[in-house]
């Protein structure tokens, strides 16, 4: 579903992405780990292009990044992504966030696109709060919204870039939760998190990254018990 292909990044000198190769299969869930600026957003970001990349090819379900235009729209409609801030528009409602992608991009009619977004706020638990504006939500329930958000395009594959970093500690679980029903609902993702809990439910692969470079991959299992290289135990070491 993702194929990136020797992709090379600099900001200014900093090398931020070196000889990433990296291939998704569909329905993998594959969590990325590694210590701050180790360039894990940035890797996300070139995915859906928010990031120019200098070398190298990334593909979409087969298909090369389009450069702009409407092909760009529709691949950035392909990828959802789900930030650490929340990023919902405050003077609309829960519905009319859920809702905006699908009839301005997908062309949905407002009933279809209505039906679909109860639909899915019902799936992350938030359906009672269709009518309000997200000042009212907690963090938690703003997360799993734009969760949803994302959802509605229907995309190929779902990005999340360290979606509970900015939560108080009791909201992490009812986010996380929808992210592991996502996964075992056979979405494609890729997850930057440190919440080893969900690596070890719900990763199919742990990729662990430092200085711009993937260092090392593998199960849940074998990295978390016998990481290889010593920036990984060194890590690790850190946070466990
Ligand atoms: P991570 O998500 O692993 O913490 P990032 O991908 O955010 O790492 O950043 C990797 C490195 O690139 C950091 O040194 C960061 O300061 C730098 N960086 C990120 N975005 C930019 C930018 N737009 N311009 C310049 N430097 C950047
Ligand atoms: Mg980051």
């Amino acid at each position: 579903m993702v194929a990136m292909r020797g992709v090379q990044k600099h900001f200014g000198s900093l090398h931020v992405l070196q000889d990433i190769e990296l291939e998704v299969a569909r329905g993998e869930v594959v969590v990325v780990i590694g210590p701050s600026g180790s360039g894990k957003s940035t890797l996300c970001r070139t995915i859906n292009r928010l990031e120019t990349i200098d070398a190298g090819s990334i593909e979409i379900d087969g298909r090369p990044l389009p450069e702009e235009g409407k092909a760009l729209a529709d691949l950035r409609a392909d990828v959802g992504m789900v930030f650490q801030s929340f990023n919902l528009f405050a003077h609309k409602t829960i519905r009319e966030n859920v809702t905006l992608g699908p009839i301005r991009v997908r062309k949905a009619s407002k009933a279809d696109a209505d039906r679909r977004a109860d639909e899915l706020l019902e799936r992350v638990g938030i359906q009672a709060q269709a009518d309000k504006y997200p000042a009212q939500l907690s963090g938690g329930q703003q997360q799993r919204v734009a969760i949803a958000r994302a959802l509605a395009m229907d995309p190929k594959v779902m990005l999340f870039d360290e979606p509970t970093s900015a939560l108080d500690p009791e909201m992490i679980k009812e986010v996380l939760d929808v992210m592991v029903d996502l996964a075992k609902g056979g979405m494609t993702m890729i997850v930057v998190t440190h919440e080893m809990g969900f690596a070890r439910t719900a990763a199919d692969r742990v990729l662990f990254m430092a200085d711009g470079r993937i260092v090392e991959q593998n199960t849940p299992d074998q990295f978390f018990t016998n990481p290889e290289s010593d920036r990984a135990k060194d890590f690790l070491g850190k946070i466990l």
